[in-house]
């Protein structure tokens, strides 16, 4: 075998996921597709809004195709950046330059030049468990190690408490995504603060500065009018992910960005180098998206679905039995396993059609998590089904 000896790991766990997917859709063909309950994927319900398509026809048929199709300054075009840096300049009271923004191909793109940018062989990337399955990936492709901070089951807050003791010489990032995949919880602004002392505590220790990923494709997904903190307010070694594939319903189109906080350590050295990383993975950022994000940056899609979504599963889980958080943010349900294994849950779920990804595969045995950017008329299908798993898991049904 000739691929490189850190890579088969990640070859044989990604089966697990296609595994998924093709037994959603043999259950399908078997039972027919509306007698399936498919919470897995977090795949946008609602579509991109109109103004998305309007603009990138307007852009095709009236743009000078050597513009629209050609090679640009690998970070993008000026006129997308600067739209970007101006934006959160207006919304977050921010002072980004228009060189602070790197278009990206999405947030997995940025993490990953930032990855690419830091680690050398055995560094280590701190993420707080329960976290996107990814990183681990990301962090090994990049030659690194995750190493995950144990969730705090009360809260599911950052478990700050914790990291002190998990950093050391060889740290070199810290990934907070916020609002938080699988469990839907948001970060207040004190955590985020509290995070910070202990991070330039840490700093001082060990003698080179720590940079903070935030990852953020769901900072417009919040509801219950939930304030979202901006990063770099509480954190100075900042470094913003930003993804439009579920603030614009975009997941295919592949675009984002990364915003280097003006305030970091090393300020300039770090901008261009994730410019070159960028470069390298990706060449840049897919040219007609950039220039349709330009003009989007302030258009969402209907999240009120998702927020209609939220209550119902939440609404029905909780009165046929289940624990469950009920999420702030983004637009997962994390449910608390009533059997002794969050796997056997799992199984049992898929007995009754019902697929749910086991929170194991986000370092949190014992819960999983349902995505709720389904069509709603399949969470009120789902209900009967629900209703069995939780007679055959020994629940009680609340008043
Ligand atoms: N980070 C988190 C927490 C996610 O949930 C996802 C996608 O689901 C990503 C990053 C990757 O997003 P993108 O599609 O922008 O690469």
């Amino acid at each position: 075998m000739a691929i490189a000896d850190r890579m088969a790991p990640l070859i044989g766990g990604s089966s697990a996921i296609r595994k998924m997917f093709e037994e959603g859709r043999q259950l399908a063909q078997e039972y027919g597709a509306e007698n399936v309950y498919d919470f897995s994927l977090g795949n946008p319900s609602v579509p991109a809004p109109a103004s998305v398509n309007e603009t990138a026809v307007r852009l095709l048929r009236n743009e000078d195709p050597l513009y629209l199709h050609g090679y640009m300054n690998n970070s993008g075009f000026e006129e997308t950046r600067q739209a970007v840096a101006d934006d959160l300049n207006k919304r977050f009271g921010a002072s980004f330059a228009m060189t602070d923004i790197i278009m990206t191909v999405g947030a997995a793109a940025g993490i990953n030049d930032i990855l690419h940018l830091f680690l050398n062989p055995g560094d280590e990337v701190i993420a707080f468990a329960p976290f996107f399955t990814e990183y681990r990936n990301y962090t090994i492709a990049a030659g690194g190690n995750l190493v995950a901070v144990p969730a705090d089951m009360e809260t599911f807050q950052l478990n700050i408490d914790a990291l002190d003791a998990l950093i050391n010489e060889k740290t070199k990032i810290v990934i907070v995504n916020n609002p938080n995949n699988p469990t839907g919880v948001i970060y207040s602004g004190e955590t985020l603060d509290r995070l910070e002392q202990v991070l330039e505590k840490a700093q001082k220790r060990i003698g080179h500065p720590i940079y903070v990923i935030s990852d953020e494709p769901y900072r417009e997904l919040v509801y219950d009018g939930c304030e979202l903190p901006f990063m770099p307010d509480h954190i100075r070694n900042c470094l913003i992910v930003y993804s439009f594939s579920k603030s614009l319903s975009l997941p295919g189109e592949r675009i984002g960005y990364v915003a280097v906080s003006p305030k970091i350590e090393d300020h300039d050295l770090v901008r261009d180098g994730i410019g070159v990383t960028n470069r390298i993975g990706s060449v840049n950022a897919p040219s007609l998206m950039q220039l349709v994000v330009r003009e989007c940056l302030n258009d969402r899609p209907k999240i009120e679905v998702y927020d209609r979504n939220r209550r119902l599963l939440y609404g029905n889980l909780t009165k046929l039995g289940f624990d469950c958080l009920m999420p702030q943010g983004a637009f997962y349900l994390f449910v608390k396993s009533p059997l002794e294994t969050s796997a056997a849950f799992v199984d049992a779920g898929r007995k009754e059609h019902i697929l749910m990804v086991d929170a194991a595969g986000f370092a949190c045995p014992g819960y999983v998590r349902l995505a709720y950017c389904v069509s709603t008329e399949m969470i009120e299908r789902s209900y009967e089904a629900f209703r069995r798993l939780a007679k055959a898991c020994g629940l009680e049904e609340r008043k």
